[in-house]
């Protein structure tokens, strides 16, 4: 990020343009929604420019700007649209200190001027630091199509009331009121009766909020899929926008955590250092703990949380302390791996069954029937295979498996790093110990890739 976008304290601070053309136009249309002091230096202004000063919105200087000008100004716009004349009103700024924007100059502006969405006291800024102002308009639009023109009165209004909804304790009881308001009785008032009814509806809202009952603790075991941010359920989306805790596994990626309640508090179960015994019990006593004390906790797991999850101890716990619980599904590594391969996992003629197996469990390297899975035509997905692809192929080879059979490793499946690397029964280990695979990945005994590739070199395999 080149440009932290801030808020700036314009009230009865000092802005000062040079310009009197379109750009300068521009640039003011947005000023005179603050309350800056605005002097203009133009010696030939557009006629409204004219007019603003007359309406004492701005003063109009008809003359080029001078040293003397810019003392104590907050922002200097250089907007005579002429290299050289801006590039002396950019030095007279700087030299009084002041913070300076040349228009469509970015290379040489101390500070540029975002796309807005204005709902005073509502604000929304967007910028692209110059790379793409087709997508600030685009997001703008966007914006103004959703924002509802009303929001900037509700927020008013509703900025009057917060001292009196401070009667309400802190965290989860005022944030239910606020969202209460904004989103229902807010919207609902003001479509009926104006200002007044709006009002009226925040102290009925309260006094209703007061007398509620106050809300149980709750967890929603919640499947983040296999990486892809888009790939998460509309469902999991909205239980992240109101947790009040979210505990995610190791497997949920970043971009995941982002979308999660700026105010939520994020517990990081899959970085801690116990061993894995340990780790399972201190989540078991969390997810418990945050529960029991009222929070709304999201206990976020990679893929589906019904697959190789240890969901059941959760749940276990929770029944143990009399907590409620729900499960919300994710789509699995396996159905992510497949996709991105653009292979079916079940097909006529071949395999009527799958197995979703797991090359570890608690104990060490997991048993299986392995004859089945050696059997020709078997489609298995092995989830946690990497370090046991050794012991697979033991397995299966003894149980009859040919060494032949195709076998498709796919790392970081939905993410923007996917491979997907080719090999058979008969190689597997050798390949994975000679083309590492660092990410999660899910091996596929039975599928090859549609355009089969031996494992070589990764990046000749990186799938489109
Ligand atoms: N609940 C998860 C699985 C957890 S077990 C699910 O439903 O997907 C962890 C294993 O899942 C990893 O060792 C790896 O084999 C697999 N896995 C998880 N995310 C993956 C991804 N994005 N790409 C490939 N494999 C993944």
């Amino acid at each position: 990020m080149q440009h932290f976008p801030i808020f700036l304290a314009l009230s009865g601070r000092d802005v000062v343009l040079s310009g009197g053309g379109a750009a300068a136009l521009a640039k003011l249309r947005l000023l005179m929604k603050t309350e800056a002091r605005l002097s203009v230096f133009a010696p030939a202004p557009a006629p409204e420019i004219v007019d603003w000063a007359a309406e004492g919105r701005l003063t109009l200087h008809r003359r080029p700007l001078a040293p003397g000008d810019v003392t104590g100004a907050a922002l200097v716009y250089a907007a005579d649209e002429d290299a050289e004349t801006d590039a002396g009103t950019a030095a007279l700024a700087r030299d009084a200190g002041a913070l300076v924007n040349i228009v469509d100059n970015l290379a040489d502006s101390a500070f540029i001027t975002p796309a807005i969405v204005d709902r005073d006291p509502v604000c929304v800024a967007i910028g692209t630091e110059g790379a793409a102002p087709v997508l600030a308009r685009a997001i703008k639009a966007d914006l103004e199509a959703r924002l509802p023109a009303t929001l900037g009165l509700l927020a008013r209004l509703g900025k009057a009331f917060r001292h009196m909804a401070e009667a309400l304790p802190m965290g989860r009881p005022r944030r239910d009121f606020w969202a209460d308001y904004y989103f229902r009785a807010g919207p609902r008032a003001l479509e009926r009766g104006g200002e007044e009814k709006v009002n009226a509806a925040l102290q009925t809202l309260l006094e209703k909020h007061q007398n509620a009952t106050p809300i149980k603790g709750h967890v929603a075991f919640v499947g983040a899929g296999p990486g892809d941010p888009e790939l998460l359920t509309l469902k999991a989306r909205k239980a992240l926008d109101t947790a009040d805790v979210v505990i995610p596994d190791r497997l949920v990626s970043p971009e995941i955590l982002e979308l999660a309640r700026r105010e939520a508090v994020l517990i990081d179960a899959g970085k801690q250092g116990f061993g894995p015994a340990m780790a399972q019990e201190e989540i078991n006593r969390l997810i418990v703990q945050h529960a029991a004390a009222g929070a709304q906790v999201v206990r976020l797991k990679g893929g589906d949380p019904t697959i190789f999850a240890r969901l059941d101890e959760e749940t276990a716990a929770l029944d143990g302390a009399g907590l409620s619980w729900h499960v919300i599904p994710g789509i699995t590594a396996a159905s992510a791996a497949a996709a991105g391969l653009g292979r079916s996992l079940t097909r006529r003629g071949r395999n009527s069954a799958l197995r979703l197996i797991t090359g570890h469990d608690m104990k060490g390297f997991a048993d299986h029937d392995w004859a089945a899975l050696a059997r020709p035509g078997a489609v298995t997905a092995i989830y946690m295979g990497k370090s046991a692809a050794r012991f697979l192929q033991g397995r299966l080879l003894m149980h009859g498996a040919c060494r032949a059979t195709p076998v498709t490793v796919v790392e970081n499946a939905s993410r923007p790093d996917q491979r997907g690397l080719s090999t058979t029964l008969g190689r597997l280990p050798q390949d994975l110990a000679d083309t590492p695979v660092p990410g999660p990945a899910l091996i596929f005994l039975g599928i090859a890739p549609r355009h089969a590739q031996p494992m070589i070199s990764a990046t000749e395999q990186e799938l489109a």
